[in-house]
């Protein structure tokens, strides 16, 4: 018995060894584990704040170019706007589209300031979202179309001009007609259809061109056009 026993506790001693061990390696390897994603977590914070760091440093020696962005309407001067603009956010609460999103931290100068990323609505009448056909009435004038402006009223700094809806410049589309349907197959007129301010004129049949002097840069043209990528996209305006 006592041989069996002192062989039992050999047994149980070398068991009790290897579990320890185990556990031991185990917990090395999680501490290795936990080390490892602290450091790698540590120098990705490192680098993130050092690039948006150099970055602001750029920026405030105006060696990082102004960058143009597509804006909300009311925006007439860059530099003006930036200077007033208090990065508030409340256009972009006000928005019914939730079509105004913020320039990220990689543009120092204007970070934090709104940019239209999604479609502006323009008129109160305007369905959201917009559908080809949908603003027939604004279009033919049967209506006159009330101005939406929530971003411009609600701005508490005056950044965002009041003006004639007609008149903003928000950005200007442009198309692209290697891929737009209506210039490679003359089966599309969408944009044509849409555009709530008449911009899209077509040159011949079912070829769609920008008006320049009429776009207001609302994107609703790109939010209703079928192609992927999109056709027609609008780009900011040098405003500086
Ligand atoms: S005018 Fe209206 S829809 Fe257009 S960006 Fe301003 S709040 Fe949004
Ligand atoms: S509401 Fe006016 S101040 Fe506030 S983020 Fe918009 S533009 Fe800037
Ligand atoms: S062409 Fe496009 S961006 Fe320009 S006003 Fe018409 S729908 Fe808006």
């Amino acid at each position: 018995m006592a041989t069996t026993r002192g062989a039992t506790e050999r047994l149980d001693s070398g068991d009790c060894y290897r579990r320890t061990l185990s556990r031991s390696i185990r917990v090395n390897k999680e501490e290795h584990l936990r080390v490892k994603s602290a450091v790698i977590r540590r120098d990705f914070l490192k680098t993130g704040i050092m690039l948006v760091g150099g970055l602001v440093v750029l920026g405030s020696l105006g060696e990082v170019p102004a960058q143009a962005h597509v804006r909300p309407p009311g925006v007439i001067d860059e530099s003006k706007f930036l200077a007033a603009c208090n990065r508030c956010g409340r256009c972009l609460d006000a928005c019914p589209t939730q079509g105004l999103t913020t320039v990220s931290l990689l543009d120092p100068r204007s970070s934090g300031s709104p940019t239209l990323s999604g479609y502006c609505r323009v008129f109160d009448e305007v369905s959201i979202p917009p559908y080809p056909g949908g603003n027939d009435e604004l279009k033919s004038g049967a209506i006159p179309g009330t101005p939406c402006l929530k971003c411009v009223y609600s701005c508490p700094t005056g950044a965002l001009t009041v003006l004639d809806i007609r008149q903003a410049k928000m950005g200007l589309a442009a198309i692209d007609k290697g891929t737009c349907l209506g210039w490679v197959s003359g089966t599309c007129n969408r944009c044509f259809d849409t555009c709530p301010v008449n911009a899209v004129v077509e040159s011949v049949q079912y070829q769609p061109v920008v008006d320049a002097t009429k776009c207001i840069g609302c994107a609703q043209c790109t939010y209703v056009c079928p192609t992927s990528p999109k056709s027609v996209i609008v780009n900011p305006l040098e405003r500086t």
